[in-house]
């Protein structure tokens, strides 16, 4: 089944002569359980794909169809509930809150959701992404390393359907790349979720099972094709 899907998706970001075109007529469809890479030259709308499907940007035309409800007619109310509910995010800034600690960084998405964490998951994440000595930190104590891992911990606590990630890695060494990475493909596969994640990195992206290339506000590639069989 289909995740989230764009259709005709055009973003300008201005009007008239000195409009940016930054998505020109997008239609992709992100299956459930998969791992999608981007890629693509800086300015290509890599960022600008995610930010619209994601309700953080508005999208200038075309419909982006989410659990069967097109997102682009969704009040900002609505939005907020379906990206605490079902949508995490790794940012290529982390966005991390100062005045709290590792922990409750990544406890947030629970904490505003008045929710409560599976302590099993809790664990295996702070294990897998070397955060057990982090916790009682604050982000400014921490490398940019363990502040992306915080970051990527927060975006998968509340096990959401849908993860977006811009340059996961982009801040990591290449053992610890290799580490989030081979993590990020495990929760697709136990937890069926889907992510779409931006990456400049070919060894990044080796990880995914579908490789888009963006030129232009284009999509100029897309391999596998999801619609060709699979030969494993
Ligand atoms: P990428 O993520 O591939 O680097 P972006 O989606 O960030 O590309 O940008 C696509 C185009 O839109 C670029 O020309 C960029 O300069 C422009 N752009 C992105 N955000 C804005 C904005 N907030 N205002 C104006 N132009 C923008
Ligand atoms: P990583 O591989 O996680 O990016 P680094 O190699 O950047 O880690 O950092 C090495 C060590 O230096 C880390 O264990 C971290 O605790 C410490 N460190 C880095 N930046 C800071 C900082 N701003 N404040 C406190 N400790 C830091």
């Amino acid at each position: 089944t289909t995740a989230i899907e764009a259709i005709g998706l055009v973003k300008d970001y201005g009007r008239g002569e000195g409009a940016v075109h930054a998505l020109r007529g997008v239609d992709v469809a992100f299956e459930q359980g998969r791992f999608t890479a981007i890629m693509g030259p800086s300015g290509s709308g890599k960022s600008t794909l995610m930010h619209t499907l994601a309700g953080l940007d508005s999208a200038t035309r075309g419909r982006i169809m989410f659990d069967g409800a097109d997102i682009t007619a969704m009040n900002d109310n609505q939005l907020t509930m379906l990206r605490r509910t079902s949508i995490g995010f790794i940012f290529q800034s982390f966005n991390l809150l100062p005045m709290f600690t590792a922990e409750q960084n990544i406890l947030m998405p629970l904490t505003l959701a008045g929710a409560k964490p599976d302590r099993e998951w809790f664990d295996l994440l702070v294990a897998t992404l070397g955060l057990r000595q982090r916790l009682d930190h604050r982000p400014n104590e921490l490398s940019g390393g363990q502040q992306q891992r915080v970051a990527i911990a927060r975006a998968l606590i509340a096990k959401p359907r849908l993860v977006f990630a811009d340059e996961p890695t982009g801040n990591l060494d290449s053992v610890s790349s290799a580490e989030v990475l081979s993590f990020l493909k495990r929760s697709v596969k136990e937890l069926g979720q889907t992510i779409i994640m931006v990456t400049h990195d070919a060894v990044a992206a080796s990880y995914a099972d579908r490789a888009i290339v963006f030129a232009d506000g284009r999509i100029v590639a897309d391999e596998p094709d999801p619609t060709a069989e699979r030969m494993n």
